[in-house]
């Protein structure tokens, strides 16, 4: 009548291994994304951004977008002389 205490705890130890797996799994992937917002036209002040790789959305706001020069970066390495 142990055996069966035994098989049931197995079972038990085996589905908690495989959920503990899975969540790793899980975070991992989120710790692992990079986020690659292509951000949608302004409405309101915001703009709603959608990652490329995780399909995450997120809403911007116009003043974070304002304060973050996209793809445009200063040269100040360029000499006008
Ligand atoms: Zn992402």
């Amino acid at each position: 009548m142990n055996i069966k205490y035994k098989m049931k705890e197995r079972v038990r130890r085996i589905l908690l291994k495989k959920e503990e797996l899975k969540n790793k799994e899980r975070e991992s992937k989120e710790l692992e994304c990079v986020h690659y917002w292509r951000i949608g036209p302004i409405q309101n002040g915001l703009s709603v951004g959608i990652c490329k790789k995780c399909n995450e959305s997120k809403e911007f706001q116009n003043t974070f977008l304002e304060s973050h020069s996209w793809g445009k970066k200063k040269d100040n390495t360029k000499n006008d002389q």
